[in-house]
């Protein structure tokens, strides 16, 4: 069962280490982006309450956003070496635990800790209701980080959890196709090989 945790103030420490994290993350992500500085705090939260230590990490990122950037970097869980499990459900949130034990911590975003007066751009941001009618994209990006840089981790909300996942997806074995002749590698909800399933994903 999930526990809340208290979330302590970030140590001037951690703040530095969470800036070159966001410099790092940035070049990997390939341009600024709010997601990746929101990113790196909510890693660098996980990673300082995490239940364990020595252990080897795993990864859950809730949604394909800048979070899963953030990951690969801090963490060394990436979705090459397959510790970084990608959980598209578009939720704003991630979780960091131990490969063996299984125990982490989420850090996921509480909107009613979000003032609509202080960080009213913020507020937008993860409503999914901002509009660059009157405000440019980047400026608005802009705005969202410095809204964002004012609270940090006070709009984060911090649980203790069990993950229910195996340390690695199971391997399949490779099966060749009758169709294309190449090689892939069927799984229990992709059967077929793509260029039967997605026949138009190239032309
Ligand atoms: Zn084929």
């Amino acid at each position: 069962m999930a526990q809340i945790k208290t979330i302590p103030a970030i140590s001037e420490t951690r703040d530095i280490t969470v800036k070159t994290a966001i410099e790092k993350t940035t070049l990997f992500h390939g341009r600024y982006a709010p997601g990746v500085v929101i990113g790196a705090y909510m890693v660098d939260l996980a990673l300082e309450l995490l239940p364990i230590s020595g252990e080897k990490l795993n990864a859950i990122a809730e949604s394909r956003v800048c979070l899963a950037d953030a990951i690969q970097i801090m963490t060394g869980c990436t979705l090459g070496n397959k510790y970084l499990h990608i959980k598209d459900h578009g939720r704003y949130a991630l979780c960091i635990y131990g490969r063996d034990s299984k125990r982490g911590i989420r850090v996921s975003i509480d909107l009613n800790k979000i003032d609509s007066q202080n960080t009213p751009v913020l507020k937008q941001f993860f409503e999914g209701s901002r509009s660059y009618a009157s405000i440019p994209r980047p400026e608005q990006q802009a705005m969202v980080t410095q809204e964002f840089l004012t609270v940090k981790r006070d709009i984060f909300k911090a649980e203790s959890v069990l993950v229910n996942l195996p340390t690695k997806p199971p391997l399949y074995a490779l099966c060749q196709c009758n169709s294309c002749g190449e090689y892939f590698r069927p799984t229990p909800t992709l059967p077929q090989c793509l260029c039967q399933t997605e026949p138009s994903l190239y032309s």
